[in-house]
């Protein structure tokens, strides 16, 4: 069954329940038309015999049999006979010779010569003479012609009638399913050519297949938007580390010249020292960064005091980082939201890190509560950010000014769009506000269940 189409399911499910159907129908008729037939059968058997009854008598002792009496009428054959079953009048089908036992006023349907035949006596009494017995008899043909011409037709046109609704429905069913082979072959087309651009067309409509073939679309638009984000970042990712290598190489080939001095292999070497660096924390963030959109890295989130661990971060730099001290913290004590320890400090050091190369002093960190929301910022006074690039450097690899940016440090574009990431993880937000010259201001939003001590 598996293997039949669905067309041709459905087509075979409803051509059977209408099979079924029409049997039921045509048996019940056939009941009802037999109850019918009989009983009209037996009141015209009634009403021949009857009449004939008044037209039998005796006269001065012999069988007077007025001329009225009816032989052969409506299909009833009548006699009359004597009570020893002697013929006096009129005649039976051979069948009826010798006749039935005679019962007065029953209707009876008796089997001879293959045939079925209704049977009605009536005793004509007289108190004189010996009874007399008038019988009518008919043939059941009547019933046996109704019936089967009922039959006849039901058997010639119930085939043709299921053909007829089994070529219409399957005619309907394969139109109804059409579009269904189209996306098929459209899903084929795409996974043959990889040709993510390809669309689903099935023209106007608005029926269940036309609205899968609109969702289908979607996913694809995003499949296509999604495909092309990682096409970029591929780009982008073979690009930064182009740049690092091709220093290198060239670094080394100068140094290598036989007339070197060991000064200037030294200056070679301390060039080629800050490209593997960079070259080694682009690296480092580049596994970071898709390790978090893959979800494949540990993202563990527990209820933090986050107030402790910032200040453990700002605590961190001031000891390793020269400029770290000049940290200014505003940090309550017992702030908590559910985060994830390392992610969350890997934000806050992405955006300390900013502040001290991109931003200058002072440096602010400050951590407040808010009804939903845990709200960690982190504010400079540098030169800021022109507006236009404000929405631009959250995106991977986007430095507002990539040839000032390359420098020792190791920029690589993508702190801004690890932060986002790790805010998307929270269910959390990211935003950057500066002016030029004013500084600028990088806030996360930690969302927190509302406690009962807090609300
Ligand atoms: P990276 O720091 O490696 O260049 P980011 O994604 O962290 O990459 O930052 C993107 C860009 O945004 C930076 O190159 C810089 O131009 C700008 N930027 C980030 N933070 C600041 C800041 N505090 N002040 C001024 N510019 C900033």
């Amino acid at each position: 069954m598996r293997t039949l189409s669905i067309k041709l399911r459905v087509t075979l499910w409803y051509v059977l329940l209408m099979l079924v159907l029409i049997a039921l129908v045509i048996g019940i008729m056939l009941a009802s038309n037999e109850s019918a037939t009989l009983e009209g059968i037996e009141a015209r058997l009634r009403s021949v015999v009857e009449e004939n009854m008044d037209e039998v008598e005796y006269d001065h002792g012999k069988v007077d049999i007025d001329e009225d009496f009816a032989f052969n009428m409506d299909g009833v054959a009548s006699a009359v006979y004597s009570d020893d079953q002697g013929l006096l009048a009129g005649g039976l089908p051979a069948a009826f010779d010798p006749p039935l036992a005679f019962e007065d006023g029953a209707f009876r349907v008796a089997n001879a010569e293959g045939q079925r035949w209704g049977v009605y006596d009536r005793v004509v009494t007289s108190k004189k003479h010996r009874d007399l017995w008038v019988r009518g008899v008919t043939r059941m043909d009547a019933f046996a012609s109704t019936s089967g011409t009922v039959l006849q037709v039901a058997l010639i046109a119930l085939p043709l009638w299921l053909l007829l609704a089994a070529i219409g429905g399957y005619i309907i069913a394969g139109r109804s399913f059409r579009p269904v082979e189209d996306i098929r072959q459209a899903a084929d087309a795409i996974a043959g050519g990889h040709d993510l651009s390809r669309r689903i067309d099935l023209g106007e409509g608005s029926d269940e297949i036309h609205r899968l073939g609109e969702t289908l679309n979607r996913m694809l638009e995003r499949l296509e938007a999604s495909f092309e984000v990682e096409r970029q970042f591929t780009a982008d990712a073979s690009h930064e580390l182009r740049t690092p290598t091709a220093v290198i190489l060239s670094q080394c080939e100068y140094a290598l010249e036989r007339d070197r001095t060991p000064e200037t292999q030294r200056e070679s070497l301390e060039a080629i020292r800050q490209q593997a660096t960079r070259m080694s924390r682009l690296i480092a963030q580049l596994l970071a960064f898709a390790r978090m959109e893959r979800g494949s890295g540990a993202f563990a989130p527990e209820e933090t005091d986050i107030s402790e661990l910032t200040t453990f971060v700002c605590e961190d730099y001031a000891e390793t980082s020269p400029d770290g001290a000049a940290l200014i913290r505003a940090i309550p004590d017992g702030i908590t939201a559910c985060v994830d320890r390392t992610l969350y400090a890997r934000a806050l050091s992405n955006l300390i890190d900013n502040a001290l190369r991109h931003g200058g002093p002072p440096i602010s960190v400050t951590l407040s509560r808010a009804d939903s929301a845990a709200i960690l910022t982190v504010r400079d006074e540098g030169p800021g950010i022109d507006p236009s690039q404000l929405s631009l450097i959250w995106n991977r690899f986007y430095r507002v000014d990539a040839a000032r940016t390359h420098d020792a440090y190791g920029h690589t574009g993508l702190g801004l769009a690890i932060v986002r990431q790790i805010m998307q993880m929270h269910g959390g937000t990211a935003e950057a506000a500066s002016q030029p010259g004013q500084g600028s201001a990088f806030t996360l939003r930690f969302p927190v269940k509302k406690s009962r001590a807090l609300s």
